[in-house]
């Protein structure tokens, strides 16, 4: 792929670049961002930190005229947003140092879901060949863009759009002039306190929708992760002004997190001199690493802990019956003393005890189905678990006693 390529790619936007210049937006926006200042409703937004929230995840593959998609990049996409979400993305490596004290995990789990809404078994993705089409056009209206999602355009309707995240995968490309303006659009939660009414999306539309060309990128998209961040209410770090107005104006708007620093607009390149708002105290450059800006693939890769913070509140309080399978950790770790790593693996995966080691423990690995992939009896302290025949991806590992009770998780990624 040539350079060019990859900057015609960079350049491309999510849906919410579009509808920004209503003046009640506007209006309403600043009312939002000053009461989410207030503390008492930052307090909110925490929910339990050892919590882990699991996700189940289907995909509405369209095959645009016909012709397929391919069906390998799910565990290619899956992995992509799992480690994103767990931190565990290897280029998390990457983000800046002047930023790290405010890099979040988010600690949220994507599994595809192993049976359809009628209890039969399901691969994790349904399939549709249409030959509708839906491009977004210039300046086509957010409300008219979810024409994926109705049968009576050749689409696919979601499945409980409560209880499931549904991802629709079509060819997002204009019909009018064969161009591609959106790379992928996502409702927001709906009456998320710090989002227009005119996004809430209701059950026959709940849910992101990807272009084909992002599904099939086999280099690292991180296109669905900005996605899902609006899926679970967060906003661009710009707060999205309106273009119009001068720059001091301009970065006066935010998206209401405390700890992304303010941005002139969205940025489109990765470089690292920007500093596009200077903000009176603890002033920092664009987080150009932020997963809500547009920079390129290279160059996002990390979240907030605000952000974060965000996410679960979103997730826990207004898509309360999305995360079903919500795992709270058992034994708190000062209560049961083991050492995990290297995490990512390549392969030689430590268990060490620090003191209170019996014999009784098993160690056992699920992939993202869900699926066991190993178990073993530890019998030793220090034991090395070989993972070199697991393929590539996010694993959750699982320490028992005798009477299969849990005394610790994690999740590991098998680089
Ligand atoms: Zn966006």
């Amino acid at each position: 792929m040539t350079s060019n390529v990859l900057k015609a790619q960079d350049s491309l936007q999510c849906g919410f670049n579009r509808d920004f210049f209503s003046s009640s937006y506007s209006d309403w926006y600043q009312q939002t961002v000053s009461e989410l200042r207030k503390p008492k409703e930052n307090k909110r937004w925490k929910v339990s930190k050892d919590t882990e929230f699991i996700i189940p995840v289907v995909f509405h593959l369209i095959y645009p005229f016909r012709v397929p998609l391919d069906i390998a990049q799910i565990p290619k996409i899956m992995n992509e947003i799992n480690a994103d979400f767990m931190r565990l993305n290897s280029d998390s490596i990457k983000l800046r140092s002047k930023f790290k004290s405010r890099a979040g995990n988010a600690r949220i789990r994507f599994v595809l879901v192993e049976q359809d809404e009628k209890g039969q078994p399901s691969k994790g993705y349904t399939i549709r060949n249409s030959l509708n089409y839906f491009g977004i056009e210039p300046n086509q209206p957010y409300k008219d863009m979810h024409r994926m999602k109705f049968k009576a355009y050749e689409g696919t309707p979601p499945w409980n759009t409560k209880k499931y995240l549904n991802i629709w995968v079509c060819n997002l490309t204009s019909f009018e002039t064969g161009k591609t303006y959106v790379n992928g659009f996502a409702t927001p939660p709906k009456n998320a306190p710090h989002w227009s009414p005119i996004y809430f999306a209701d059950s026959l539309i709940d849910g992101i929708v990807i272009g084909k060309n992002v599904y099939s990128n086999s280099a690292r998209s991180s296109t669905l992760t900005h996605e899902i961040g609006h899926y679970l209410g967060l906003r661009h770090v710009s707060g999205d002004p309106p273009g119009f107005l001068d720059s001091a104006l301009m970065c006066t708007y935010d998206d209401s997190i405390f700890d992304t620093p303010r941005v002139l607009h969205q940025n489109y390149y990765c470089d690292t001199t920007i500093n596009s708002c200077i903000e009176p105290v603890n002033d920092l450059p664009d987080m150009l690493e932020n997963f809500m800006d547009y920079t390129g693939d290279n160059c996002k890769n990390s979240f907030t802990k605000q952000q974060v913070s965000l996410m679960r509140y979103c997730l826990n309080t207004l898509r309360p019956q999305l995360a079903n399978l919500e795992i709270k950790s058992i034994v708190k770790p000062d209560l049961f003393l083991v050492d995990v790593y290297p995490n990512p693996n390549i392969g030689s995966l430590h268990i060490d005890f620090k003191d209170s080691f019996s014999n009784n423990y098993s160690v056992v690995m699920f992939d993202y189905l869900g699926r066991k992939v190993l178990e073993s009896q530890i019998t030793q302290a220090k034991s090395i678990i070989n993972l070199e025949s697991l393929s590539s991806g996010l694993y959750s590992i699982a320490i028992t006693n005798d009477k299969s009770e849990i005394l610790y998780r994690k999740s590991i990624f098998k680089d």
